[in-house]
């Protein structure tokens, strides 16, 4: 099942993804995928503002890994320049620890990732239009998806 829905403008995306924070658990994992410029770091700001993180988000290229205190912890990272040398980062100790995880270009270290996750695709339709698309794996994720869908219709 894909859950898919139009999101107009920065801070429609943000609300959404305000509103997705409120269902997140300790251990979540979110892949995000889409171009540079679809909106990972943006809708990522939104989830950190629903956490209730109050310091600045911002991308983490080249850090990798950013941490941040809300409800919950939440790891920001961007996996887009680590290479081939995924396994020395320690990703474990975040991907099974008890924060929320929220990986941007997740599908280039698919090897490495939990099973069950969350993946969530941005597309660029121009201008302030953006597609979302959620892909649950695992139960977990579906459960997750069913109940925001059931109260978070935006567009179709
Ligand atoms: P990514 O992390 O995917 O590279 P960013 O979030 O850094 O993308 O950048 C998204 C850009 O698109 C920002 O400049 C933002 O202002 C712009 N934008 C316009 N409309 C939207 C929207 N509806 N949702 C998210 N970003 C949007
Ligand atoms: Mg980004």
């Amino acid at each position: 099942m894909t859950y898919r829905w139009t999101l107009s403008g920065v801070a429609e995306t943000q609300q959404f993804a305000e509103r997705l924070a409120e269902r997140l658990r300790p251990g979540d994992f979110l892949a995000l995928e889409g171009d540079l410029g679809a909106g990972k770091t943006t809708f990522t700001q939104g989830l950190a503002r629903g956490l209730g993180v109050k310091q600045v988000v911002n991308s983490p290229t080249f850090t990798i890994i950013k941490e941040y205190q809300g409800r919950l912890p939440l790891y920001h990272m961007d996996v887009y320049r680590v290479g081939d040398d995924v396994e020395s980062l320690g990703l474990d100790e975040y991907f099974f620890g008890d924060g929320v995880c929220v990986v941007e270009w997740a599908s280039l270290i698919e090897d490495v990732l939990p099973q069950e996750r969350l993946t969530i695709i941005l597309r660029n339709e121009g201008a302030d239009t953006r597609r979302i698309e959620f892909v649950p794996q695992g139960e977990r994720y579906v459960t997750l998806c069913e109940e925001f869908d059931s109260d978070a219709r935006t567009g179709d």
